[in-house]
């Protein structure tokens, strides 16, 4: 995800309710976390005081809260709180003894840490390409790439909509693979009625700030069905210790911090009334754009039929090399929006050595120049949505007559 600064935040004049709904749109935000936190402000003082009074900072009995609800949130059997997604990631290949010598793959268009947790095991990435409608890994390209030293599947799920998961478990079935998933985009998202991070052998989740479960900081959880990796991933994230200052294990320092679980376990019961609120966004996007006649530039995003899609991210791609210039436009006119992700992780250059050429990855590259993030978070106003595609609307009337 983007880090902080590259979220527009609200300078706080459309906060309340009745300010969006008279006064004329002058700017819409990307994401505007005080619109969610205002409401919620006084229980969260509450639970942030009672953390302090305890004293307990560090995987206190908010903690041990969190990681049940989460674990039944996500129809997993376990849950096992952390210190940040990419924390999550690298436990997960910890537990799984993946290192020196196993070939991991992962997409290269996503965040950073779904591929670096492979490298900092000792483990040596492999970069597949992606599914064209969903932006997430593409199975074939995944079953083209696999060599005996493979060990795992990291399939992400991008934007807020779960991987091709039937296809990529019959892969991993028929070739010995784990399969990790990278859900740090997807809490509540459903495939097949199943949710993400009960779909593989264990899930990675987010709580950075703009995830659709955001805390105030990082922090991460990872879940699983299987009581042999929640007993793994408990140790490997306190330094192996057990009993304490009695190694078993080498591991890390992953804890989650008391005060962000107080403060999640606030916010949790209203994560699925905030994601219905995202796919009425969508709904919405998608009503506006195709009415304004926009489809001829824009391609808008596909849910598929097999799942529910969270909407991390409403994600259009632009035709005819038109996605930086509109950009720009509608930067001008204040309207907060994002590029995930201008460089494919297989053309970083920290990835120099594993040579991948350009035009290696066609899908991850088209992608990557193509594609742009509309605001969509719950609390987007419709006159603010009517605001964003009246400007992508001029945008184009202006493009097309000046050609
Ligand atoms: C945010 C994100 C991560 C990393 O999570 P952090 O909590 O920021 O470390 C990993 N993968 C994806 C796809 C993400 O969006």
């Amino acid at each position: 995800m983007a880090m902080s600064d590259n979220v527009v935040v609200s300078d706080g004049s459309q906060d309340d309710a009745e300010s969006t709904c008279s006064a004329p749109v002058t700017g819409v935000p990307l994401f505007d976390i005080q619109r969610q936190m205002a409401p919620l402000r006084p229980e969260i003082d509450a639970a942030v005081s009672s953390v302090f009074d305890s004293g307990q900072f560090v995987l206190g009995p908010e903690v041990k809260t969190l990681e049940t609800k989460i674990a039944a949130f996500c129809q997993s059997n376990f849950a096992v709180g952390c210190a940040s997604g990419s924390d999550a990631l690298l436990l997960a290949l910890m537990a799984a003894e993946v290192g020196a010598g196993d070939e991991v793959i992962v997409p290269s268009y996503t965040f950073f840490s779904t591929a670096s947790a492979v490298t900092r095991v000792g483990a040596k990435v492999v970069f597949a390409d992606i599914d064209p409608v969903t932006f997430n890994i593409d199975p074939t390209d995944v079953a083209r790439r696999i060599t005996k030293q493979t060990k795992a599947i990291i399939p992400v799920h991008l934007f807020g909509q779960c991987a091709d998961m039937n296809r990529l478990s019959d892969v991993a079935r028929g070739n010995d693979l784990l399969i990790v998933e990278d859900a740090a985009q997807a809490i509540g998202a459903e495939y097949q009625g199943r949710r993400a991070g009960a779909l593989g052998d264990m899930g990675c989740f987010s709580f950075y700030p703009t995830k659709n479960l955001g805390g105030p900081g990082d922090g991460g959880v990872l879940t699983c069905c299987d009581e042999k990796w929640s007993d793994r991933l408990s140790l490997l994230r306190v330094h192996g210790m057990r009993p304490r200052y009695y190694h078993r294990a080498i591991g890390i320092n992953s804890r989650l911090d008391s005060l962000q679980a107080a403060v999640l376990n606030v916010k949790l019961p209203h994560l699925e009334q905030w994601t219905d609120m995202r796919i009425a966004n969508a709904l919405k996007y998608d009503q506006l754009l195709k009415a304004a006649g926009l489809t001829d530039h824009l391609e808008l995003p596909a849910a598929t039929v097999e799942g529910r899609h969270v909407w991390n991210q409403y994600v259009i791609r632009v035709r005819g090399g038109q996605r930086d210039a509109l950009r720009n436009h509608l930067t001008e006119a204040r309207i907060g929006t994002e590029i995930y992700y201008p460089v494919p992780l297989h053309r970083q250059a920290c990835f120099a050595d594993l040579n991948y050429s350009v035009g290696s990855l066609p899908e991850t590259e088209r992608a990557a120049s193509e594609t742009l993030a509309l605001p969509i978070f719950p609390e987007l106003s419709d006159a603010e949505q009517r605001f964003v595609v009246q400007r992508i609307s001029a945008y184009f009337q202006v493009a097309s007559k000046a050609a």
